[in-house]
């Protein structure tokens, strides 16, 4: 048991029992084919942990955004080949998301998915923050349990969200600020230092009156970032400098006013070298968020310099987010620091709100304490 939640330690004897386990086997597939399958291999523990102990095991995940109805495209027939090459025989159900049931919760839904299974096993971290029926349902059903990598993925982060060695620092960019200005709000509490990158800091720097140009910001957010200033102001690192294409379309380097029709799409060098002096002193580092638009080389510095200060820093060092573990992967140093997570909105969700929906489900099995 961890927090309340049971563990495959408390399924008891799994011995010639039928287990479902909810798995997150939500891998890019380009033309049929897999092309990382990084989500697979993290399951296999879960997957041979039960194996080993004589269980039969039936796997389920979503895949893709399917309307709730089958659709060719995205069949999870590549990862079932791909499962059958690393755990053979466990079963694969086809996609959850086929069936409307799945994102609806339906109770319905739920009782086909546990209909002749014995145990349930949670192992899909980055489908936890969803109240799906394969997530909330079979738990209330089912004696039921976390599995390794689920375990491993809330001990990291509660640890990080309730006792961090300090200093403790976190650096968020990406796009999108609106989905991330809660967990803005929940890190200022905990952290020592919040660095912010990415095109989210054109909307805080607009919030300290500074001149954006073209910059992707969210206006209905500048409110809300300048209070957060006013408020944490002193834990708040923003830009110094900035990368980006000016109003003739050449790359440009600027202090923190982009000049009319420029747009900014990397933080400078004064600053990768600032936020990285930042990473290299904290004992403690969560990384979310691409610091600019790394898929274009002339605005990957910033995240590599940033990426590379994760490598090197003595910190323990946790990344969340799909495109910014892809970006160290890129450059190689997904190996060099301390765990990356398998889920995005999950992870920002259980630092914001110290649980997820799939978690507070399984605290309410029947096997749970
Ligand atoms: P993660 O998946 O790591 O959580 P997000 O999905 O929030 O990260 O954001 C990643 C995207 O943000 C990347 O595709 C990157 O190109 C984009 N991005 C980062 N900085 C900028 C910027 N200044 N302007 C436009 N896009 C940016
Ligand atoms: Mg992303």
């Amino acid at each position: 048991m961890i927090r309340g939640i049971p563990t495959l330690d408390d399924l008891g004897d799994v011995r010639g029992k039928r287990v479902f386990v909810r798995a997150d086997f939500n891998v890019p597939i380009e033309d049929g084919k897999i092309t990382d399958d990084f989500r697979i291999r993290a399951a296999l523990p879960t997957l041979n942990w039960l194996r080993e102990r004589g269980a039969s095991v039936v796997c389920a995940t979503h895949l893709g955004r399917p309307k709730g109805a089958p659709d060719p495209k995205y069949s999870v027939e590549p990862v079932r080949a791909r499962l059958a090459e690393l755990a053979p025989e466990v079963e694969l159900l086809e996609n959850l998301r086929f069936d409307p049931g799945e994102e609806g919760n339906s109770a319905e839904f739920a009782e086909s998915l546990v209909d002749g299974v014995d145990l349930y096993v949670n192992d899909a971290f980055g489908a936890s923050h969803r109240a799906h029926a394969s997530i909330v349902g079979p738990p209330h059903r089912l004696p039921s349990a976390m599995g390794l990598l689920l375990a491993k993925e809330v001990e990291v982060l509660l640890g990080l969200r309730n006792d961090p060695k300090r200093p403790f620092v976190a650096v968020l960019g990406g796009a999108k600020i609106s989905d991330k200005l809660g967990v803005v709000e929940a890190l200022l509490d905990v952290v020592d230092s919040l660095a912010i990158g990415g095109a989210m800091c054109f909307t805080f720097l607009a919030a300290q009156g500074k001149r954006i140009g073209e910059s992707l910001f969210e206006p209905d957010q500048v409110e809300t970032c300048g209070r957060i200033l006013d408020q944490q102001g002193s834990k708040v690192h923003l830009p110094e400098d900035i990368i980006g294409l000016d109003a003739g379309g050449n790359v440009a380097t600027w202090g923190t006013n982009v000049p009319d029709g420029g747009k900014g799409f990397d933080i400078g060098p004064g600053t990768a070298a600032a936020f990285s002096d930042i990473v290299i002193e904290a004992r403690t580092v969560f990384w979310n968020g691409p610091m600019g638009m790394f898929e274009d080389a002339r605005f990957a510095a910033g995240t590599r310099t940033l990426a590379q200060a994760m490598a090197d820093t003595k910190a323990f060092t946790v990344v969340g987010g799909g495109d910014s573990a892809a970006a160290l992967a890129e450059f190689g140093l997904d190996d060099d620091v301390d765990h990356v997570s398998t889920g995005g909105g999950a992870s920002l969700e259980l630092l914001e709100l110290g649980d997820l929906p799939g978690l507070a489900a399984l605290r309410e099995a029947p096997n749970a304490g």
